[in-house]
Formats: C-alpha cells, sequence, structure tokens
C-alpha cells in the first residue's frame, strides 16, 4: 500500500468542491491505487464551516477505500501542512458593480496570503494547481510569494477550455471524440483565450483540413469556447462546477502521467511571445510524474497571432493591476 498522498482543496464546500472531492477520494485523480487524505480548507465563516462538515459527512457515507483522512479547517497553516498538492479552487466572485481591478485586488490578498503559507508549510514536493478566478493571475500571485517551491510547481487550469475546444471540433467534424488530438490553448482563462485549431488533427489529418470551414474555426468555435462558461450560467442559472471540476481531475492526472501532452498554464517565461512574467496557457508533456516541459514550436499564423497579442495583452493588465501587491 503507498503512503496516503496529503490534497489541499480551498473552497472545498463550494459548487465545484463538491463536484471535486469525491472523485479525488474515489481515486479518479491519483489512481486507483494511491490513498489519499483530503485536507478541506474553507472560509472563516460559521455558516459555511457547517456546510464543509455536511461534504465531509457524505465523504464518510461513501465509505472510500482510499479515503485516508478528512480535515476541515479554515486555518490555512493547518489545511496546507505537508500538503502534496495544493487545489485552490475558493475565489471571491466579482459582486455587483465590482471593477475588475477590485476582484483582482480582492483575490490578490487571498493568493499572496495562500502562496505565502504553502510555500511555508506545505511538503517539499508540493505542487498547486489554481482554478478560483482570475486562475491565470491568481497563480502569478501566489508564486510571487513562493521563496522554496520553483515556480513550474505553480499551475492554472485551461483543461476545461481545451475539453470544450476537443468537443466543439468533434462534434463539428461528426468524428468520435477521441479522434481529436492536439488542440491546446494559450494565454487566459478568459474570454480572450485562444484554442489553436491550427494544430489540432481529427484522425490524424489536420482538423483545419477535416472541417473545411475557415470562417466557422476563426469565428463560432473561437468565441463558443471562449464563451461557454456564460452560456452555461444563461441555461443552468448557476456556473459550471462538474464539468470545471472534471477538467481539474484531467489537468491533475495528466501532469502525473508521464507522456500527457495537454494544457496547462504556466509561467510563460517569454514562450510563444507571451510577457515572460504572466502565466499563460500552452501546451506542455509530462515527463515524470513530478515534471513537465514546454512544448515549443508550433508556429503561428497571422490569426494566430493576433489572437496571442490580444490574450497577452490582458494577463499584462491583469498583471499591472496587481503589481504593487507582488513586487
Ligand atoms: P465555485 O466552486 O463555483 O467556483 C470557485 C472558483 O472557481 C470561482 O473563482 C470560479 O470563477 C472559478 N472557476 C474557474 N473556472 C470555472 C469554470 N469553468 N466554471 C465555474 N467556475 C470556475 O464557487 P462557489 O462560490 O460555489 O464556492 C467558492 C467557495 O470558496 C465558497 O465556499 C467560499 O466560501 C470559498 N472561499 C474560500 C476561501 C478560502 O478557502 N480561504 C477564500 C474565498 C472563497 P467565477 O467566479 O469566475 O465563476
Amino acid at each position: 500500500m503507498k503512503a496516503p498522498l496529503r490534497v489541499a482543496v480551498t473552497g472545498a464546500a463550494g459548487q465545484i468542491g463538491y463536484s471535486l472531492l469525491f472523485r479525488i477520494a474515489s481515486g479518479a485523480m491519483f489512481g486507483p491505487d494511491q490513498p489519499v487524505i483530503l485536507q478541506l480548507i474553507e472560509a472563516p465563516v460559521e455558516k459555511v464551516m457547517k456546510a464543509l462538515e455536511g461534504v465531509a459527512m457524505e465523504l464518510d457515507d461513501c465509505a472510500f477505500p482510499l479515503l485516508k483522512g478528512i480535515v476541515q479547517t479554515s486555518d490555512a497553516s493547518v489545511g496546507f501542512k505537508d500538503a502534496n498538492w495544493c487545489l485552490l479552487i475558493g475565489a471571491k466572485p466579482r459582486g455587483p458593480g465590482m471593477e475588475r481591478a477590485d476582484l483582482l485586488k480582492d483575490n490578490g490578498k487571498i493568493f499572496i496570503e495562500q502562496g505565502r503559507i504553502i510555500d511555508a508549510v506545505a511538503a517539499a514536493d508540493a505542487r498547486i494547481a489554481v482554478v478560483g478566478n482570475p486562475a491565470n493571475t491568481n497563480c502569478m500571485i501566489a508564486a510571487s510569494q513562493a521563496k522554496r517551491l520553483p515556480a513550474e510547481r505553480f499551475t492554472a487550469m485551461v483543461r476545461l477550455d481545451q475539453n470544450r475546444a476537443q468537443t466543439q471540433l468533434a462534434k463539428k467534424a461528426g468524428a468520435d471524440l477521441t479522434a481529436v488530438k492536439n488542440i491546446f490553448i494559450y494565454g487566459n482563462h478568459s474570454p480572450t483565450m485562444f484554442p489553436a485549431y491550427a494544430h489540432a488533427t481529427i484522425g490524424g489529418k489536420p482538423a483545419a483540413e477535416v472541417i473545411n470551414d475557415t470562417a466557422w474555426l476563426q469565428g463560432p468555435f473561437c468565441e463558443t469556447v471562449g464563451k461557454r462558461g456564460a452560456a452555461i450560467i444563461a441555461a443552468r442559472g448557476l456556473s459550471s462546477a462538474a464539468s470545471a471540476a472534471n477538467a481539474l481531475v484531467d489537468h491533475v492526472r495528466s501532469l502525473v502521467t508521464p507522456g500527457a501532452i495537454h494544457s496547462v498554464a504556466v509561467k510563460s517565461n517569454g514562450h510563444y511571445g507571451f510577457d515572460a512574467l504572466v502565466w499563460a496557457g500552452m501546451p506542455v508533456r509530462t515527463t515524470t510524474p513530478g515534471s513537465y516541459e514546454v512544448i515549443t514550436g508550433y508556429a503561428m499564423d497571422d490569426f494566430a497571432k493576433s489572437k496571442l497579442a490580444t490574450t497577452n495583452k490582458e494577463l499584462m493588465e491583469e498583471r499591472a493591476f496587481v503589481a504593487d501587491m507582488i513586487n
């Protein structure tokens, strides 16, 4: 029996948390032979902590063989203690009339604090995955506090955008989902992100050739993927949660599976023309269960270059809004 992995989850009583925790405990994230201890972190609000207690009761009632312990806390230094994975889902939602800059600053305070505490108390091999929005910038902020953990351990999720893009391409081509490969998301987890269809293949052929409809690829395809979150809110009356949780399972599972090729928001280091200091979605290849490399060298046409410039500009603006907090 392997030693249990400690998995810290913030916003654990939220919507995404409710769809996520049961899948982690069932083995979907780390495999069917990997025990886990869930370290559930929530805001110090009585109602929320009570809801968390209910979630923990339901986890108990599932009798998951792999679940070896549950911690419930509003103290991040307890929740992140010795954590091997820190899944940062909790974030302050944008209130009515709130400016983007205010949202960035309010969340910035949360992620500064969490980054500092993770760096101080998490396990030596700790890795961080950020879902709470604005995810790329929150991830950059958390990483800015790390002195011990290297920047590449901090990742933000663009996998839901990749999954959405894969499904849209398959539907348009009338192909099975599994025939679609190498569709990668570049940039921000926001409507500006770019699903680079030119590198995708369907059944081994270029997707653009199979679909043969550039206007659709450049228009409705990019728009549908970019604005899918809003479409789900309009239809469901609530934001996407199960699909976001599922994407986080995919994000982490791919990061611990050597050979996996997938989209992750990582410190750009200037790849694909992004500002070197922002976290941007791009293709990575997992090399070992603990490391990955960015796949460089995909050529970009003029359309792609203009989309990358737009999403990079947004990331740089977000960075500028919080510059005083991280410098
Ligand atoms: P959700 O669980 O629905 O969402 C959590 C975060 O994930 C939000 O920032 C949301 O962004 C983001 N997100 C990223 N991608 C997606 C996606 N594709 N679809 C939907 N959401 C996405 O929010 P809840 O309000 O239900 O729960 C949040 C919980 O976090 C609350 O219980 C709150 O108490 C907690 N919290 C905990 C903190 C802590 O642990 N210290 C700090 C702050 C909050 P968006 O808002 O843009 O949808």
